[in-house]
């Protein structure tokens, strides 16, 4: 069975040709404060030749607080944050969990960029932590 997920609006949707994510993170950097409306992300990583996606896509390109160039893929119907991939991982593509149909399946192993986190920001403490981006 893929694992299947889509935006909110329904208009784009993709399946991904593997059993389980190669990791899941919550991120904080301030990019993701602004993709989640407040709180941090929850990412799911896949090897990027595992996806296949329809329906029309936007992209944002930036370059992320690591400063990597990231480009951030969105329904541009819906608005919905849906993927990133960073130029110097093009092998992988970080999808958000909020858009898996089977949200379980991405729950966090790791926190990042707590050092942005605000004050409030609620997370698992017996999670490893990196107060950055990690290595790999
Ligand atoms: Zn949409
Ligand atoms: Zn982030």
């Amino acid at each position: 069975m893929p694992i299947t997920g889509g935006c909110l609006c329904g208009k784009v949707r993709y399946q991904i040709a593997v059993e389980a994510p190669l990791a899941v993170r919550q991120c904080w950097c301030r990019v993701c404060q602004y993709l989640s409306a407040g709180g941090g992300t929850v990412n799911a990583i896949f090897p990027k030749a595992a996806i296949t996606v329809s329906g029309e896509t936007a992209v944002y390109a930036s370059i992320a607080d690591s400063g990597a160039p990231m480009r951030r893929t969105f329904c541009p119907a819906c608005g919905t944050p849906l993927f990133s991939e960073a130029e110097p991982r093009p092998h992988r593509i970080i999808v958000r969990v909020g858009t898996l149909d089977n949200p379980e399946l991405g729950r966090p192993e790791s926190v990042i960029w707590t050092r942005s986190a605000p004050r409030w920001a609620c997370f698992d403490a017996t999670l490893p932590q990196t107060d950055r981006q990690p290595a790999s």
